[in-house]
Order: structure tokens, then C-alpha cells, then sequence
């Protein structure tokens, strides 16, 4: 409610947005999707130096990637991000707003094995 009263400082120069839709998806709890996709496209970096999928799973312990303090980056580690992300399980994820973004590449990914077919 006081996010749509902010929307009222919006003028014809100045527009001021909310992101209405990402609020709105965080009251569907259900993700009708089994893998997540959009991870592969982000990340985030937390103020413990740590990597995590996205912004929703920061500061858990069971979804940190890597410290960034002792990381070494090298084609291993990749293997081990894009393993770590295709291992998670979404239905023991916090409420998200990328569910439409995730339900949709799983749409266009049915029948495909991984990944790496999704992008080809
Ligand atoms: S909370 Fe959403 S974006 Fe984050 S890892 Fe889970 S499904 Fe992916």
C-alpha cells in the first residue's frame, strides 16, 4: 500500500517504478517449475563475501555457493556453480519472483536434458 502511494511522485519527466509484478508473484507459493533457470543468468554477492544463486536464498547457509575470500576461479569452479544451481531443489525455496521467468524456460525447455540445450 505505501509502495503505491511512492507511484504518485511520478510525473510526466520522472517516472517512479515498483516493480508491482515482483511484489505481486511473492503471493503465489506454489512453483509449478522443478529446476531453476534464472540462477543461471545472476547471482548475488552477499556482505559476508559469500555467492549465492539470487537475492531470496542470500545469507542461507545451505545455498552458498562459494567464499568469495578463498575462491579460486578456474574452469572447475564453474563445473561446481553450474552443478550447484542445477542441483537446487526449487520446491524448498523461499518465495521468489522470478517463478514466471523459471516456469517460462522450463516451458521451452520441455523435452530437453539440460541446460546446455536450453541455450542452443
Ligand atoms: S529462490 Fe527462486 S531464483 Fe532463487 S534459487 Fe530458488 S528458484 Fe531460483
Amino acid at each position: 500500500m505505501a509502495l503505491n502511494k511512492v507511484k504518485e511522485f511520478s510525473t510526466k519527466d520522472f517516472y517512479v517504478n515498483i516493480l508491482q509484478e515482483r511484489l505481486d508473484s511473492l503471493k503465489y507459493k506454489n512453483k509449478n517449475y522443478d529446476k531453476c533457470y534464472f540462477a543461471f543468468f545472476s547471482t548475488s554477492i552477499g556482505a559476508d563475501f559469500k555467492l549465492y544463486p539470487c537475492c531470496m536464498t542470500k545469507y542461507s547457509k545451505k545455498y552458498c555457493i562459494a567464499n568469495l575470500k578463498k575462491l579460486k576461479v578456474d574452469r572447475k569452479f564453474f563445473k561446481r556453480w553450474s552443478q550447484f544451481i542445477k542441483n537446487i531443489n526449487v520446491k524448498r525455496c523461499p518465495t521468489c519472483w522470478y517463478d514466471n521467468f523459471n516456469s517460462m524456460c522450463q516451458y521451452y525447455c520441455l523435452g530437453k536434458d539440460d541446460f546446455e540445450n536450453f541455450i542452443n
